[in-house]
């Protein structure tokens, strides 16, 4: 018996890569490298969506890379690669989108939120369907905002299969639990997003000072009483999901730690939790982005381990649909 596919993924944008980032997908990437087999890869395609600077794309792509290892990805034991150094991803996504119904793609809440966009936003997850089934993967550790994406993806494979034969593994369900959709510190109805950034967005990679600063003057709510999900607490409720995520405490056991103690002490505990969480990532990454011929080594490598698998769906893809070969 072979080891359990898995695969996710992560755009290079933003600054960095946020706390939800981690707290919602990259510390379940680490957790499952030892009993999976694992492909982890850079969205750079779903990057270009921005329209980013060349650049900057190109930097923050290496970046990235390094930052995912210093999260703890080991290219040792998970395949890490960047999505367009494998073309199949495109080509798969084009005939998925073929098998994506116009008004299917419309519902997306992702895309209804951002609103106008271009045919890039509109396509993003059929293109990430393509990344997922691509892998025959078993199981997608994404964050909790991704969810309706991947019953997209099972849509689309099941469609497929039903009507060209066998040929797409069914992705599982999602692994990130509930309460891990991190919130903007500086308006906590949102999620915490590399493209918002500003002061309600706590980098990986920011200074300690930096990230105290941010979580001192993160918004709370009139009171002074530590309590989860009470109506009108959304600020202080993210807060102990921090604090409860960074430090494996539940919530109600913080709750209790924290009765009659008011808003300082708390907000000066999360902090800490939070500035000794991503300590030792910075100085990984420090090290790390000093050497880029290892990070070329490592995505090099990866591209040609991630080929081999695209390459083998593809064959099959093309033949089922009817692609002359
Ligand atoms: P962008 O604003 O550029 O879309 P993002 O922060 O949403 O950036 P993505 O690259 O879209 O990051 O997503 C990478 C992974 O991080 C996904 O699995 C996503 O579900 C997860 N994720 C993103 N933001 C959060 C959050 N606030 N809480 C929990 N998980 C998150
Ligand atoms: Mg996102």
């Amino acid at each position: 018996m072979s080891a359990p596919r898995v695969l996710s993924g992560i755009r290079p944008t933003g600054a960095g890569f946020q706390l939800g980032n981690y707290l919602g997908a990259v510390k379940h990437w680490a957790a499952m490298q030892d009993e999976n087999e694992c492909f982890y890869f850079l969205a750079d395609l779903h990057t270009v969506i921005d329209l980013p600077e060349p650049a900057q794309l190109r930097t923050r792509t290496r970046e990235a890379t390094a930052e995912l290892l210093a999260m703890g990805v080991d290219p040792q034991r998970s395949t890490v690669f960047v999505q367009s150094h494998v073309r199949e991803h495109a080509e798969l996504g084009w005939i998925l989108g073929c098998l994506t119904g116009f008004g299917e793609a419309s519902r997306m809440t992702q895309f209804k939120d951002k609103g106008a966009g271009s045919v890039g936003l509109f396509t993003y997850p059929v293109l990430q369907a393509a990344d997922i089934l691509m892998y025959q993967a078993d199981a997608v550790p994404i964050g909790e905002d991704q969810r309706q994406h991947l019953e997209l993806t099972r849509d689309l494979a099941q469609r497929f299969n039903s009507r060209y034969g066998d040929t797409f593994r069914l992705p599982g369900q999602y692994v990130a639990k509930a309460g891990e959709r991190i919130k903007d510190l500086q308006d906590p109805t949102k999620k915490m997003s590399k493209s918002i950034g500003g002061n309600g967005t706590l980098w990986v990679l920011d200074e300690p000072k930096v990230l105290t600063k941010k979580i001192k003057s993160a918004v709370t709510d009139l009171g002074r009483e530590v309590a989860y999900d009470v109506e009108g607490k959304p600020g202080i409720s993210n807060l102990l999901t921090i604090l409860s995520v960074a430090t494996g405490k539940a919530v109600p056991e913080l709750e209790a730690a924290y009765a009659g103690k008011g808003y300082g002490d708390f907000k000066g505990d999360v902090a800490e939790a939070v500035v000794e969480l991503f300590a030792p990532v910075r100085e990984r990454f420090t090290a790390l982005v000093a050497d880029p011929g290892y990070l070329d080594e490592v995505l090099l490598a990866g591209a040609a381990r991630a080929r081999e698998v695209a390459v083998d769906t593809m064959d099959k893809v093309r033949d089922r649909v009817g692609l002359l070969r």
